[in-house]
């Protein structure tokens, strides 16, 4: 049986949830639960508050765990990451009153930073040779300066509105983070190749939303031209259409070529292109 420590709620859970799903494993986590079980996986999951994953998966209680990597980093856990899982990204930053000239991070010297990451922000100040005092809040940090509690914050951000909102503004990345799966060092051989049968299914996943189905319609003089700009998994399927002269070519696109690949397709002659999910792919 595998452990996984998961995020019980919060702006982790639901991607983790689905990504578990996505992966063919189902399980029923009542309302109030901290443990459940797979019924077609051997998995159970302990529903956590994410501070706490880091140690439960060091420790051992749990034999892998989904968490930010801020968290990863905060806590200092002898963990393994065994795959950056793209979700929940964000980042680390300082900021400061918005009404206040950045004049370089120098000008932190001897201020107060409020933070939840002490370790990241020593650290990174230490790497700057800046001596702050730093402050260690839980929560709300972003209210910190207006409250005359700091004079700078170090908080997470994604968008930037919450910062914006209490009239502050980012002047500094620090950390950049996304959801990863740590695992426990030194799984049993057992635990390892269960490990392994979740991580090829996860890159199946992976691997399906970086990649989208392809379908157009061509003249058959364009087949290799466009053939060339599409060549899939191994090489593409080309159908006859019930038109004479002209083909259904169908063929794998990464997401990251998409618009770039789209752009020459219809220089090439292609016609009617549809593009469709690719829920899984194994390679
Ligand atoms: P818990 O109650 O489990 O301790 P929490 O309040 O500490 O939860 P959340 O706000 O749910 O934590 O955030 C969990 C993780 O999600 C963060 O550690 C970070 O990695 C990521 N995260 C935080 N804020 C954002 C955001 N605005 N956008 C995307 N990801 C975020
Ligand atoms: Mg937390």
């Amino acid at each position: 049986m595998l452990r996984i420590a998961v995020q019980k709620s919060g702006r982790l859970s639901e991607d983790s949830f689905r990504l578990i799903k996505e992966c063919g494993i189902h399980f029923n986590n009542g309302v109030g639960k901290l443990k459940a079980s797979s019924h077609n996986f051997p998995m159970e999951f302990l529903l956590l508050r994410d501070d706490d994953i880091p140690g439960y998966v060091a420790d051992g209680v749990a034999d892998i765990g989904i968490v930010g990597l801020n968290v990863v980093e905060e806590k200092e856990k002898d963990l393994d990451i065994v795959v950056k899982l793209g979700f929940s990204k964000c980042r680390l930053s300082l900021a400061i009153p918005r009404n206040e000239e950045y004049a370089g991070i120098k000008m932190l010297e001897g201020k107060s930073i409020a933070t939840s990451y002490p370790k990241i922000l020593g650290s990174y100040l230490k790497k700057n040779n800046i001596s702050s005092d730093i402050h260690e809040i839980s929560g709300s940090v972003e209210i910190a300066p207006s409250i005359g509690l700091a004079d700078a914050v170090c908080d997470i951000v994604s968008s930037g509105s919450t910062l914006l909102s209490n009239g502050l503004k980012e002047v500094e990345t620090i950390f950049t983070s996304e959801a990863v799966l740590v695992g426990h060092k030194g799984l049993g051989a057992e635990k390892k190749k269960l490990l392994d049968q979740l991580l090829f299914r996860i890159r199946s996943v992976q691997n399906g939303s970086n990649n989208k189905y392809i379908l157009l319609n061509a003249p058959n003089h364009k087949i290799e031209e466009i053939a060339n700009l599409l060549p899939g998994m191994r090489s593409p399927t080309v159908l006859p259409l019930a038109t004479e002269g002209w083909s259904s070519i169908h063929s794998v696109i990464n997401e990251d070529r998409f618009w770039e690949i789209i752009e020459k397709l219809k220089e090439a002659g292609a016609e009617g292109i549809l593009v469709v999910p690719i829920e899984k792919m194994i390679l």
